[in-house]
């Protein structure tokens, strides 16, 4: 099949073309990001490929109808990107990577929660700088202390296991509990009670209307002061404004975020000689217990291959007309 890849970094193209060795499909790389102006790239163009922060709204879906595309291949498993709803009333498929390695994310977040605790990233400049002193390095001990999981689904479920490895007591939040995970000693709250106990929280649900800004002022002041907020998941699961509110009264201790609701005009973009005009993530960047990782956490050798052979076996099936295993369907209304 002809396919419009778009928001191609080097190794994007790297581990695509190393997997369509084995599917054959005709690819065509843009370093742009779907919008207005490229979707002129998808005339003659079967599928397009994208990635988190191509927006995908109704504009732009009817634009690719007309140009007769007939199949969105998400490169990612989130899809609140994506009108699926106006997709699917010009009959385009939408189809995604459900999972590529859920161990990916949740080694991450546990790397942001080390880096944090221990200011790993600070010794490793100052000790450059023949700089040996210890002070403002002290961390805790993350063995004893109480996590809150937001979401158990397949990432969640895997961090709730590393957490425990460490000695960690694990409690969650999840409309739709795990018994697995319950037989494993995680034990189920609601969020208030989750809030109310945990040192370190963590978000591992989707960005859905129902959980947009569920970390807001109203979640802060419940939470203990100090508490560690870690958001592997997506940026609008947070309202950022009252992220630096929480900061700035101590009541967020330290802030891991490899996501940010406004990522689209920043990340994956070395913007290091341009004016950014962002005014909230230049501020997040001025505090000192703040670690901003640029949606990465997938970001592993083992992710990138179960992506690229994920995502051009959705292809396949679609071109040989067999059922879509990973399609993204609208939910229905009652
Ligand atoms: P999943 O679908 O396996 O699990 C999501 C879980 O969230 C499910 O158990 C679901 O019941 C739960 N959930 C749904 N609504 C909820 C709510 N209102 N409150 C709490 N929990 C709720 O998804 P996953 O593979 O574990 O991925 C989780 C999220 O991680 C994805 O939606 C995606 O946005 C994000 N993600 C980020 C990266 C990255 O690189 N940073 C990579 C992959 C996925």
């Amino acid at each position: 099949m002809e396919v419009a890849i778009f928001s191609t970094k080097p190794y994007d193209k790297q581990f695509l073309q190393e997997a369509n060795q084995k599917f054959g499909h005709k690819l065509h790389f843009f370093e742009d990001s779907l919008t207005d102006e490229t979707v002129v790239f998808t005339q003659h163009i079967d599928a397009i490929c994208v990635f988190v922060n191509d927006r995908i709204g109704a504009d732009l879906i009817d634009k690719l109808a007309k140009n007769d595309v007939k199949l969105i291949a998400l490169r990612c498993a989130g899809f609140n990107n994506v009108d699926i709803e106006a997709a699917a009333q010009h009959g385009i498929k939408v189809v995604r990577v459900p999972a590529y390695s859920p161990y990916a994310v949740a080694e991450h977040t546990l790397a942001m929660i080390l880096t944090l605790n221990r200011k790993t990233h600070r010794a490793f400049n100052r000790v450059r700088e023949s700089n040996f002193s210890l002070n403002g390095l002290i961390g805790f001990d993350v063995h004893g202390k109480t996590v809150g999981v937001i979401g158990t689904g397949r990432i969640g479920a895997i961090f709730c296991n590393v957490m425990q490895g460490l000695g960690c007591k694990v409690v969650a939040y999840d409309p739709y509990p795990s018994e697995e995970l319950k037989n494993q000693g995680i034990e189920y709250k609601s969020l208030p009670e989750l809030y109310k106990v945990a040192d370190i929280i963590t978000l591992k649900c989707p960005l859905v209307p129902e959980t947009y800004h569920i970390i807001n002022d109203e979640a802060i002041k419940q939470m203990k002061k100090g508490v560690m907020l870690i958001n592997t998941s997506r940026g609008g699961l947070i309202d950022t404004e009252a992220l630096v509110k929480g900061l700035k009264s101590g009541i967020i201790g330290y802030l891991g975020i490899d996501v940010y609701e406004q990522e689209e005009d920043i990340f994956y973009k070395d913007l290091s000689d341009v004016i950014i005009k962002d005014d909230l993530i230049m501020r997040l960047i001025t505090f000192p217990n703040v670690l901003i990782t640029s949606h990465q956490a997938f970001f592993t050798d083992t992710a990138m291959r179960n992506i690229s052979d994920t995502t051009l076996g959705n292809i396949t099936q679609f071109e040989n007309n067999e059922s879509l295993s990973n399609e993204v369907k609208p939910v229905k209304k009652n």
